[in-house]
């Protein structure tokens, strides 16, 4: 369908995730271009992606060689948007980008800028225009810059975005990510806006090449798409109905990422539990963690988000009885108040959910429970909202991502009468924000005095440098700042036993003299992958480019198996 101009709109697409939202991340490699040199490991460079001219050889016969074009995928939004980002930053590798320098990141001064949109909060989207409006500016100090958009609020906005942005050359929806190249070839080429938007899930994004962030820890996508209607959001009407992976699909790409060094996966759904409903298993999920925690090299398998209505004991018996799954649990309660969940068309009352916290935690006495929890739904009465402190009270979340209500266009909740005051919404919030910074403060100074095992981040602690400590999170997925001795740096991916001396509602601090590293098969990889890069950098590719940084070799995609 053309709706104007060059502005086309193909058929739709799909999905999303809803559950912890709001984080701004950018995936760019910190490598500098390669400015005449094909990089190693990159693929062949196509012309149609090169931009920059060098000046004249002086030797006539000496090809013109062009510098590839530079990309920034910045991605707005949930854990789903993040692996989803790494698929656009593999797509746009495969065909001859190469990631913006660390400095031209932080510049947003790449030849092409993706936008990965989130559309779940209201903010999410005042952030896209934003971002948008600054580099209005920058594209026109940069000829030839193209800026794309993906994600969520691209297949809710469609050519809106396009309307309120001109100066945008590509959007794309959340069913066909795999169209990204093409049409930044098409809009140079055409020199108009692409937009395309498919109504349903076109490629299965784990089948799309890859470019991982992380060599030590990998997402691994079971399922897209949601088959519940919580009446707040917008997943299912953005991300389509539930399509399930099948097992051996999902265990192949968790044995290529052990393969690769991981020791960590996490599992990727909007409903996790409900994984087997495509193929009618409903024990499908206790099963795949089952097999994926005995894949051999495998040490910390995660997953999320799992919901309450749909929790299982046969998934509790799995984790508690399959080492490798790590002891938490992230688990969204949304509301206290059982007429509230009624409203919200959530399945399970308050009871049921605390319920499941005990069994998991009879099970797994040390398992860290964390939490969603929308505060000022509409309708919701002061008695509704003791009844979520009650809970929250008697639940002993680690933490709690906690959210205003906002009306969002598109769902059902946006119509329902009752909205409450913005004063009102925010009095509710504060008091429920510190019933849980003083929960959280509680557990964690539980941990003071434990011996805790971590692994080893690339960039988590961001006051690393000022305090000498580096930063992993422990297997309960707490974040934990620790100091380490001279002469015995780990890298990145090791493991390290510490003690815990220190805690704040946020993190732990460990600066005791317990001190062990245990040096993995990850800390290999990633020092690989470092001296690679360095030796990039040694044969001219870092040239003033910037910082070096994390620059994973794009793996291709995993082919789908006949359903
Ligand atoms: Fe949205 Fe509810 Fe599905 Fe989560 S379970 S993605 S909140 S519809």
């Amino acid at each position: 369908m053309t709706l104007g101009g060059n502005v086309r709109e193909g058929e739709p697409i799909s999905a999303i995730n809803g559950c912890s939202y709001g984080h701004e991340m950018v995936t760019s490699g910190a490598r500098c271009p390669v400015r005449g040199v094909r990089a190693p490991g990159t693929r062949v460079v196509l012309l149609s992606v090169m931009s920059t001219i060098l000046a004249p050889s002086t030797t006539p016969t000496e090809p013109v060689v062009a510098a590839p074009r530079t990309y920034l995928v910045k991605t707005l939004g949930c854990q789903m948007n993040v692996h989803d980002s790494e698929h656009m930053a593999g797509m746009l590798e495969q065909a001859g980008y190469v990631p913006a320098s660390a400095q031209d990141a932080a510049d947003e001064a790449a030849d092409v800028i993706v936008i990965n949109t989130c559309a779940v909060r209201e903010n999410a989207s005042a952030k896209l225009y934003g971002n948008l409006g600054r580099l209005a500016g920058t594209k026109r100090e940069r000829p030839g810059m193209q800026i794309a958009v993906g994600g969520c609020l691209a297949q809710k906005d469609r050519t809106g975005i396009v309307e309120r942005a001109p100066w945008v050359d590509v959007v794309f929806g959340t069913h066909n990510l795999d169209v990204l190249p093409v049409l930044l070839e098409r809009a140079r080429h055409n020199e108009a806006a692409q937009v395309e938007i498919a109504e349903s899930l076109q490629v299965f994004p784990s089948t799309l090449p890859t470019r991982r962030e992380s060599v030590y820890a990998g997402w691994v996508s079971i399922s897209v798409g949601c088959n519940n209607t919580c009446t707040f959001c917008i997943v299912p009407h953005l991300r389509g109905k539930e399509r399930d992976r099948r097992p051996g699909e999902i265990l192949a790409e968790v044995e290529a990422l052990v393969a690769a060094g991981a020791v960590e996966v996490t599992l990727l759904g909007q409903n996790v539990n409900s994984y087997g409903v495509e193929f009618g298993d409903r024990g499908a999920f206790a099963k795949l963690l089952r097999a994926v925690g005995a894949v051999p090299g495998i040490e910390r398998v995660r997953f999320t988000s799992p919901h309450p209505a749909a929790f299982t004991d046969d998934v509790i018996d799995a984790m508690a009885s399959t080492p490798t799954v790590m002891p938490q649990l992230h688990m969204p309660l949304q509301s206290g108040s059982d007429r509230i969940l009624r409203a919200m068309r959530r399945s399970y009352r308050s009871e049921k959910f605390l319920g499941i916290l005990d069994r998991v935690r009879e099970r797994m006495p040390e398992a860290a429970i964390t939490t969603d929890i929308i505060v000022g739904f509409p309708g919701e009465t002061e008695e509704d909202f003791v009844e979520t402190l009650r809970v929250v009270e008697a639940s002993r979340f680690a933490s709690a991502f906690t959210f205003q209500y906002s009306p969002r266009p598109g769902t059902p909740a946006f119509d329902l009468p009752d909205q409450l005051p913005k004063a009102v919404v925010q009095e509710r919030y504060e008091r429920l924000h510190a019933l849980q910074q003083r929960i959280s403060l509680e557990e964690n100074r539980k941990q003071v005095g434990r011996v805790v095992e971590v692994l080893v981040a690339e960039t988590e602690g961001r006051k690393d440098d000022a305090t000498a400590r580096l930063t992993g999170r422990a297997a309960d997925n707490r974040l934990v700042h620790f100091a380490v001795p001279a002469g015995r740096t780990p890298r990145p991916g090791d493991l390290v036993t510490v003690e815990v001396t220190h805690a704040a509602p946020h993190h732990l601090v460990a600066d005791g003299a317990t001190f062990e590293v245990r040096r993995t098969r990850a800390g290999d990889a990633w020092e690989a992958r470092s001296s690679v890069q360095a030796d990039d950098e040694g044969h001219g590719h870092g040239g003033g480019c910037g910082t070096p940084g994390p620059a994973g070799p794009v793996v291709l995609g995993l082919p789908t198996t006949r359903r």
